[in-house]
């Protein structure tokens, strides 16, 4: 399977997530969860597509890319998994420096908190921890055993919620 933001997103959150997720276990439909983000980027900021472009590296696909600025925009429900948010933003980032696009900066925006997260340009450093993170991911997602249960606040709003306390597999 190919690397992609959610992948990355949900290495961040929970590694059982990420192996469920990549390994076809899906349960995103059943989330409120995910139906409120869905509906947050749906509809705010709704000019932004006529300002901003969309991109696509290798099936990677940033929705709003401000190529005069070099800024990738990203819109939030919440700062709750703030990590993984700019995790999966870094990796927009890292694509477009793949193609040769560099000094790319990245701004989360959570509507709903009246804030906004700027990503840095990408440093060497921050380059390496972007390749780990897509070996540690890969060795994850293709192993025949599904990470345990993390037992954790976050997991309660998660959609595997069901799944994972009411089975272990
Ligand atoms: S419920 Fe918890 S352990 Fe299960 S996938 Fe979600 S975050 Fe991970």
């Amino acid at each position: 399977m190919q690397i992609n933001a959610t992948l990355i997103n949900l290495y961040h959150v929970c590694h059982r997530e990420l192996w469920l997720h990549a390994n076809g276990v899906r349960m995103e439909h059943t989330s409120e969860v995910v139906a409120e983000g869905k509906l947050i980027g749906e509809t705010t900021y709704t000019d932004r597509s006529q300002k901003f472009t969309e991109v696509e590296i290798d099936g990677v696909k940033i929705d709003f890319y401000d190529a005069k600025n070099k800024v990738v925009h990203e819109v939030k429900k919440s700062a709750s998994v703030e990590k993984a948010h700019i995790a999966q933003v870094q990796y927009y980032l890292y694509k477009l420096k793949q193609k040769g696009v560099d000094g790319v900066t990245g701004i989360i925006e959570y509507p709903k908190l009246k804030q906004r997260e700027v990503v840095n340009a990408l440093t060497p450093h921050d380059v390496e921890a972007v390749v780990r993170w897509e070996q540690a991911i890969e060795a994850i997602i293709t192993s025949s055993i599904c990470p345990n249960v993390i037992r954790a606040k976050i997991c309660k709003p998660c959609s595997y919620y069901d799944f994972c306390y009411s089975t272990e597999i």
